[in-house]
């Protein structure tokens, strides 16, 4: 397709047969089996000699244009489509690594992929070795033969810091590293990973591309820039499927046998979610610069962290990777634990709530909550303070959220 903007193109992916009926919007299959018309056919399409649907564990009509959608929209060579975020990057590690490799990854993680590295996989004998990421002679020291990946997520949260990509993408390229994304706060409408270095993106379709807290769901994008050849575990794949050996392991293996992948009818709402994706991303991002602007001229607020506002320590850095929209979660600071509860109590619009990137905004206490299961030695570590209140911008008028804050801090 020409280079149109980013909701034209996401209004225009074509189907991958042409529907029957000409209908506009991708039906939604729900059927679990697809038939052939002969035991030859069969015999064929298991061969990989006849391509069709098969069996929905391993796709189906819905999730595969929810797939093409992703990958003409991440400009990438392949998406897989999966149940959640956290299938995405467990399928994702499962499918480079074996037991006795390690990956490299950043200290400020999404807590459950932080507990999915240390703990479930460590019982696997699968090492996760974790960085501060602001040193390259730290990040060197601990990488060896086994080390399969570097792993960092675009803008952490809820510290909103943003990852130094450009440095992350010099040492897996010097060391033969895949270098891994998860860029769910990060939208592919305003951040291109594949210009970056990026190799697979794994992204929490559940958060934005949903279209607003409608399903679950996860994807894997392969910007096809690895040599696979160079991953002991992926290499078997490359004289059959050259650049697609990872999307075919995963397809042929991991996925298929764990039973990862997407529902038909989630794809039906993630597909719409994509239609209006920048719309919403554009409306949320207005609604932090305005609230940034009043949360920082209000005495009772300590810190307000949002890096698409000038001064943030992130702002160059957002403007480097992210177009200057570094996702539209911000975070502020009040003067005390018992200040940010009775404030969150106020609130009569701002929900009380633990997702992101849902139309209606949301505000949490991380340190009593995500963080809860967290020693107060780690939580410094993390740099989660108990005066600090998350808050993911909805689309709501912003009138509405600022007066709704300056109500609820009286
Ligand atoms: C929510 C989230 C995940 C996990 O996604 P689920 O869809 O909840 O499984 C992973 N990474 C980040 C950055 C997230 O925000």
């Amino acid at each position: 397709m020409k280079k149109t903007g980013f909701t034209t193109r996401a209004l225009n992916v074509p189907f991958a047969k042409q529907d029957p009926h000409k209908a506009l919007q991708m039906p939604l299959y729900e059927s679990v089996a697809y038939e052939f018309d002969s035991a030859e056919q069969i015999e064929a399409n298991f061969k990989g000699d006849y391509i069709a649907h098969v069996y929905s564990r391993t796709s189906s009509p819905t999730v595969e244009y929810f797939e093409l959608k992703m990958k003409a929209l991440t400009n990438s060579n392949g998406v897989v489509a999966m149940n959640s975020g956290m299938t995405a990057i467990s399928t994702t590690i499962l499918a480079i690594c074996k037991a006795g490799d390690n990956i490299i990854s950043g200290h400020r993680l999404f807590g459950h992929s932080y507990a999915l590295f240390k703990q479930s996989f460590a019982e696997f004998g699968l090492e996760t070795r974790f960085s501060d990421f602001d040193s390259e002679i730290e990040i060197e020291s601990l990488i060896d033969d086994k080390t399969r990946a570097i792993y960092f997520e675009t803008v952490t949260n809820p510290q909103l810091e943003i990852a130094d990509i450009a440095l992350l993408s010099r040492i897996a390229k010097k060391h033969q590293l895949l270098l891994i994304a998860d860029s769910t706060i990060t939208p592919p409408n305003v951040f291109q990973a594949n210009k970056f270095g990026v190799n697979l993106e794994v992204i929490s379709t559940t958060k934005y591309i949903s279209g607003g807290a409608t399903s679950f769901g996860g994807a894997l994008v392969d910007h096809g820039n690895y040599n696979w050849e160079l991953n002991p575990n992926i290499s078997s794949y490359t004289k059959k499927f050259k650049q697609n050996a990872f999307i075919a392991k995963i397809r042929k293996n991991i996925y298929r046998n764990t039973g990862g992948g997407m529902a038909p009818q989630t794809a039906r709402y993630q597909i719409q979610g994509l239609d209006i994706l920048e719309l919403r991303v554009e409306k949320c991002y207005q609604n932090c610069m305005a609230l940034g602007d009043y949360l920082n001229s209000n005495a009772a607020i300590k810190q307000v962290d949002y890096p698409g506002l000038e001064g943030d320590k992130g702002y160059s850095l957002a403007k480097k990777y992210f177009n200057g929209v570094p996702g539209t979660i911000m975070s502020f600071d009040l003067e005390s634990k018992e200040a940010c509860f009775v404030f969150m109590n106020k609130l009569q619009i701002i929900r009380r709530a633990t997702n992101l990137n849902d139309n209606k905004s949301l505000i949490i206490h991380p340190h009593s909550t995500i963080y809860a299961e967290f020693t107060e030695d780690e939580r410094a570590k993390a740099g989660i303070r108990d005066t600090m209140l998350r808050l993911s911008v909805g689309i709501e008028n912003v009138e509405d959220l600022i007066e709704d804050i300056e109500l609820a801090l009286k």
